[in-house]
């Protein structure tokens, strides 16, 4: 791999694909493309800003002639170090693959370029009465590129599905400069490999996505948010296994456990009773004339001798202020603790209280304080270790401590990450998950998509 310094004909052959405003090479201004979210670091030599598709496939091309590697990255707010330029090269920005190509709210599809925000397609989408399920608590910033390759999802997924079960399409290039297209303009097709579904979470390492047919849905008319406070974990837990096997599936089902609570509860507009041991927050939407039976489902599904407090939220006042509490968890933890590591993991809904009793018990093992909140109604749950990683037992320990969580996960037939991504934070517990035979298949096609594995290279697999 052709790491530090790019080769002369390189150069003057990218001169000639794009304009000098298209390519940064100060040291000073490639600085600030070298890191994400993670908080990793790594400066690349070059930053390029394609404005279209085919100045993509000819970036691609490229860098493929001169094994120079390529990081495709949206707006670097993802958090497990996948935009990261580990052999230096290429960073590709997808900020001026901006467009809206199409919408057809006949056929229920838009089509976009990379570099669009989530809002953006959110915005064009509700003109026509629509949205698009994928709904990342970062989605002012974040790019559709950057959630198709994470299958960034958020609350709505419970109902709605993730990015893989929302994209009829893409068109994109792999590591050697071909184009492709996968998928339909249509909601059924079977014709060939799904590669949509393929490409969608590969992280950026078989082929950059250029452009995407997004599926839309209709908005709903009406929503009612209720929050129910319990008096313990199991009990919150066992309604969320309760609730999600009742037809009336909501279309949010969050979780926020006691610590995470007794963190917040001086500054939240949330009023939570002095014993609240875990909270559910459960949306539902459809039709108004329906909503009131929908809460009654939820209300008899949730049902508990442990249940404190059942409260609809009337006003658009009260709404704010639950969503409000439930989105300054993650940024709040960053001001408690000097350090967090920050995991996503997803087990089966009824395994959500034997995960919960197990990271009790190794919080206490280990002595590290966890606090754990999110999307409970899939089984995701962030789950959140506080340290100070200077005090180098409690860093030790930490890490310890989040060896036996994943063993523990995968004990419970789960997964690893639910939709931060491997990146590099997550890359070495990988071979944990798949055995050995699947990985290396992964591997190879890998290889099918980019021999010279130029694009992303070190992200998502062990290294060796
Ligand atoms: C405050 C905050 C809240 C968040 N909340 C959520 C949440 O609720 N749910 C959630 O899932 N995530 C969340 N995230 C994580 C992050 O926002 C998402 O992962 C998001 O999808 C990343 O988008 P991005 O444009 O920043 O992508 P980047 O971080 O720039 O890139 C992410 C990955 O996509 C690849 N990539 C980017 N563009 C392309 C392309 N065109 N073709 C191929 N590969 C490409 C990159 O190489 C990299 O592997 C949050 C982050 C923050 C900071």
């Amino acid at each position: 791999m052709n790491g530090t310094s790019l080769p002369s004909g390189f150069i003057k052959t990218i001169k000639k694909i794009l304009k000098a405003n298209q390519i940064l090479t100060d040291p000073a201004n490639v600085w600030n493309y070298g890191y994400d979210n993670s908080r990793r670091h790594a400066v690349p030599d070059m930053v390029v800003f394609p404005a279209t598709h085919e100045q993509v496939q000819q970036i691609v091309s490229l860098c493929n002639k001169h094994t120079v590697a390529l990081t495709p990255r949206g707006r670097g707010t993802g958090t497990t170090g996948a935009t990261v330029p580990l052999h230096a090269g290429v960073v590709l920005s997808t900020e001026r693959l901006n467009r809206i190509i199409k919408i057809d709210p006949a056929n229920r599809y838009i089509v976009v370029e990379p570099g669009v925000t989530n809002q953006q397609v959110q915005n064009a989408a509700k003109e026509h009465g629509f949205f698009w399920p994928p709904d990342p608590t970062s989605s002012a910033y974040c790019s559709v590129g950057g959630n198709l390759a994470y299958n960034s999802a958020g609350p709505r997924a419970v109902k709605y599905g993730t990015p893989r079960e929302n994209v009829f399409g893409l068109r994109a290039i792999t590591g050697l400069g071909e184009e492709i297209r996968t998928g339909v303009f249509t909601s059924k097709g079977v014709v060939g490999y799904d590669l949509t579904r393929l490409l969608i979470g590969s992280e950026g390492t078989l082929a950059i996505i250029t452009e995407a047919t997004l599926k839309l849905t209709p908005l709903a008319e009406s929503k009612r948010t209720i929050q129910l406070i319990y008096a313990n974990i199991e009990s919150a837990a066992k309604a969320v296994s309760a609730i999600m096997a009742q037809p009336t599936i909501p279309c949010a089902l969050e979780f926020i456990d006691g610590n995470a609570i007794d963190m917040i509860r001086d500054y939240s507009a949330v009023a939570f009773p002095k014993d609240a041991g875990a909270m559910l927050m459960v949306e539902v939407d459809g039709s108004e004339n329906q909503l009131d039976f929908s809460v009654e489902d939820i209300r008899k599904a949730s049902q508990s001798d442990f249940l404190l407090e059942f409260k609809v939220a009337n006003t658009k006042e009260e709404v704010d202020a639950l969503w409000a509490t439930r989105k300054a968890l993650s940024p709040a933890l960053r001001n408690i603790s000097p350090k967090k590591i920050n995991e996503d993991v997803v087990v089966p809904v009824s395994s959500i209280p034997t995960l919960i009793n197990g990271l009790e018990a190794l919080s206490k093992k280990y002595n590290i304080p966890i606090v754990n909140f999110g999307h409970a109604g899939n089984g995701n749950i962030h789950v959140n270790l506080l340290f100070d990683p200077d005090d180098e037992i409690k860093n030790k320990n930490a890490h310890l401590c989040l060896d036996a969580i994943f063993d523990l996960v995968l004990k419970l037939n789960g997964t690893l990450s639910g939709e931060h991504g491997v990146g590099i934070e997550k890359r070495d517990f990988v071979d944990r998950e798949i055995e050995p035979v699947t990985l290396a298949l992964m591997k190879r096609i890998k290889k099918e998509f980019d021999p010279k594995g130029i694009l992303n290279p070190d992200k998502m697999f062990p290294l060796n």
